[in-house]
Parts: structure tokens; sequence; C-alpha cells
């Protein structure tokens, strides 16, 4: 089971794609956390995406791209992978399906989290609050406005590649988290896949 955490900034991706780990068994494949670990590493591939990533731009597609397919050949990604903030672009979504199709496997589920503006711009400003002046380098107002106006320009176009394909369902990502959870719960289990843990 390949599935695809799709949202704006701030959507909660993040945290469903956690949940959903710990529930299913699946692993979440979050390109930016990978990121994050490579700047923090020092790496070439962290210095050259650091700059990118604090203007709230986005990395170059075979950047993402080759990240996660050495990620997903890793053994613990034959259970399933959840991807969380990849793809972004259509390159990526295409480069993503044939890496899949190589290995004889597909995305089997698009799950959106829809949120207004207004409430991502509030939650981004209460994670700045909490983290008590160590936010992440792209969680201040004028990033977020730039990954946001990126994430319509680049990645929303993805909706209706996804929707062609029949993947695609929309979930309310401004219930309470709980809520969020059971609906995107609800929506694996209509399309009928099964975690890979004995529950879920
Ligand atoms: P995220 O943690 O998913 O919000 O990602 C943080 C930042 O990492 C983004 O604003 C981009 O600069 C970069 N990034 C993460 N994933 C991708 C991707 N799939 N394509 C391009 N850039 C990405």
């Amino acid at each position: 089971m390949n599935l695809v955490v799709f949202g704006p900034p701030g959507s909660g991706k993040g945290t469903q794609a956690k949940l959903l780990q710990e529930t299913y068994g699946w692993v979440q494949l979050s390109t930016g956390d990978m990121l994050r670990a490579a700047i923090a590493a020092g790496t070439e591939l962290g210095k050259k995406c650091q700059a990118i990533m604090a203007a709230g731009e986005l990395v170059p597609d075979e950047v993402v791209i080759g990240i996660i397919s050495e990620r997903y050949d890793q053994p613990d990604c034959a259970k399933g992978a959840i991807f969380d903030g990849f793809p972004r672009t259509i390159p990526q979504a295409r480069a993503l399906d044939s890496m899949l199709k190589l290995r004889e496997k597909q995305i089997d589920l698009v799950i959106e989290l829809k949120v207004d503006d207004k409430v991502l711009i509030d939650r981004v400003k209460a994670r700045i609050a909490q983290s008590g002046g160590v936010a992440r380098a792209d969680d201040n107002p004028e990033t977020l406005q730039n990954r946001l106006n990126v994430y319509y320009q680049n990645t929303a176009p993805l909706l209706e590649y996804y929707k062609r394909q029949g993947k695609l369902t929309t979930v309310d990502g401004m219930l309470p988290i709980a809520q969020v959870t059971s609906a995107v719960a609800e929506v694996i289990k209509k399309a009928g896949h099964k975690g890979c843990l004995g529950i879920g």
C-alpha cells in the first residue's frame, strides 16, 4: 500500500503521516524531514538546499526524486510507504509513478487535507509561538506566504492529476487532529487497505 498525504504547508500532513505509520506500519517518507536532516548533518546536499528551503522555494525535482527513490528501496518500505510532502510538482508525480511501476507497485490512494489559508497562517503563527524562538527556518509569516504561493502554483495542479487517476479523496483538515485521523482511517478502510501490524 502506497499512500500520498497531500496538502498545503501547515495542513497537518506530517502529523497524520506519523499517526498512520504508528497505526498501520507503513513507512512515513517526508522529503522535508530528509532535507532538514541533510542540512543538520552538513552534507553537500544539505548545503545546496538550505537557502532554497529557508526562502520557501522548492528544491530541484531531481534532488527530491533521487532521495525518495534511494529511501524507497530500503527493505522497510516493501510493506508500504506514506509519501509526505512529495510529490510537489507534476514532474515529481510522473517520476514517482514511473519509479513505482518499475518495481511493480503503484500509488494506491491520495488523501488531501483541505485547510483554508487563514487557518494555515494561524497554525504556523501558533507553531512559531510554541517553538520559543527555535522555529524552523521557513516558519515565519513572510516565508509561509511564499510557501503558499508555491503550493498553489506548483503543487495544487497535482489534485487534478490524481483525480484523473481516480485516486484522490479529500478530507476536512480543519477538524481536530483525532477527527482528521478517523476520517483518514475511514478512507483507507473504504478503499479496502489493511495495515501490516495486525491492527488498523
Ligand atoms: P515540508 O517539511 O514538507 O514543508 O518541506 C520543507 C521545505 O523542503 C519545502 O518548503 C521545500 O523547500 C523543501 N521540500 C520538501 N519536499 C519537497 C519536494 N517534494 N519538492 C521540492 N522541495 C521540497
